[in-house]
């Protein structure tokens, strides 16, 4: 790039009024270095988001919604059970929007997510771990029914999908728009996604095929067992497929009934199962080979993207969501071979010059 055509900016032609506005419009990035040759792989980059995840958007839905039909007060406490990243959604919006908020956890799920939550003014309630999804799940109702609090729902809410409908979907619609779109690869926590985007494309797209992914020690869908469920949609028992895995948003030990209606509507074509430390390997070539920071789902799903773009016929364009932020996993086995101190190869440049220092 020679200084003619170097990189420049001109702002974004309008003031935003909240940082809620800024929620949505992520790019679609085109792979370069990783993808094989003669097929066109790209990601759609939630963490562009201004919270740094996929569920700023989902956030933002259900509060709006809530705040329209009447069923969320002016002051009133929201609490919802989250693996993270939506309540770190959530706990941004509230603090916009001045609600208070309370999030239930397992506290298996990475610390940085609680401090950014507590950070933004959110208050977090852990669960243990062995309790799972299920668990967390079962604290946030049993403290909105017992203060009056209004319970978020992401896990059975329609404001969940309906978000990706109108917002993740006119996306790519529109950003793909004179280009071919062969294949669109996603992970399932809610199932929101999912359900959202794959409605419309099946509608608009119809050609594009839909990949789904889940752990493969927790494969849920591929298991063919069918959740039993209570009338208010809430599963009513840990699911037996389910084993803990260290793909942190994707699926809790339920499906969630977001997710069964998705299922329900054959809105995937192909299940693709993918083991947590194959997630871990690829976001660290995202990282140091792209120059793009994604957490572990987001590798989960670029390596069922790049099973795909293997075998793809040549010619073909590939999207895949790259769900949040790697910087969200510092304390997690992502960056356990990161060192703090200098290594040996650093130590050795510093000496290579007078002016060096060893700390
Ligand atoms: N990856 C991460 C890191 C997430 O937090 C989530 C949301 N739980 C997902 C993927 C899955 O998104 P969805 O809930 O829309 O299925």
């Amino acid at each position: 790039m020679d200084a003619v055509t170097a990189h420049t900016t001109s702002g974004r032609g309008h003031l935003y009024g909240s940082v809620l506005d800024t929620i949505g419009d992520t790019p679609a990035i085109r792979i370069n270095r990783l993808a094989p040759k003669g097929v066109e792989l790209y990601v759609k980059a939630e963490f562009f988001n201004p919270a740094g995840s996929v569920k700023d958007r989902l956030a933002l839905s259900i509060i709006d919604e809530a705040e329209r039909n009447g069923s969320l007060r002016p002051g009133q406490t929201v609490v919802e059970a989250t693996s993270g990243n939506t309540g770190i959604g959530l706990a941004m919006v509230c603090a916009a929007k001045g609600y208070p908020l309370v999030v239930t956890m397992a506290d298996s799920f990475s610390v940085e997510r609680r401090k950014l939550m507590r950070m933004m003014g959110a208050r977090v309630v852990l669960t243990p771990r062995a309790e799972k999804g299920l668990g967390m799940y079962r604290k946030a109702v049993e403290l909105a029914e017992a203060n009056g609090w209004f319970l978020a729902r992401q896990f059975e809410t329609d404001a969940n999908a309906r978000i990706h409908e109108n917002t993740t979907a006119r996306e790519i619609i529109g950003d793909f728009a004179d280009q071919r779109l062969d294949y669109w690869v996603t992970g399932y926590g809610t199932g929101g996604t999912l359900a959202g985007v794959a409605r419309v494309l099946r509608h608009e797209r119809p050609e594009t095929k839909i990949v789904l992914s889940e752990p493969a020690n927790a494969q849920l869908l591929g298991s063919g067992h069918v959740q039993a469920r209570h009338a208010d949609r809430s599963p009513a028992e840990s699911h037996p497929a389910f084993e803990p895995h260290p793909i942190q948003g994707w699926t809790p030990d339920f499906i969630p009934h977001v997710l069964q209606e998705a299922v329900d509507d054959r809105l995937y074509d192909e299940l693709i199962p993918v083991a947590g430390p194959d997630g871990v390997d690829w976001a660290r070539k995202l990282a140091k080979t792209e120059g793009i920071l994604t957490g572990v789902s987001g590798g989960a799903t670029f390596a069922v993207a790049m099973q795909i773009a293997e075998r793809a016929e040549q010619g073909a364009v590939i999207l895949c969501m790259l769900p949040d932020t790697g910087e969200r996993y510092m304390s997690t086995p992502l960056f356990e071979a990161i060192p703090e101190e200098m290594t040996e190869e650093e130590a050795a440049l510093s000496r290579s010059t007078p002016g060096y220092w060893l700390g």
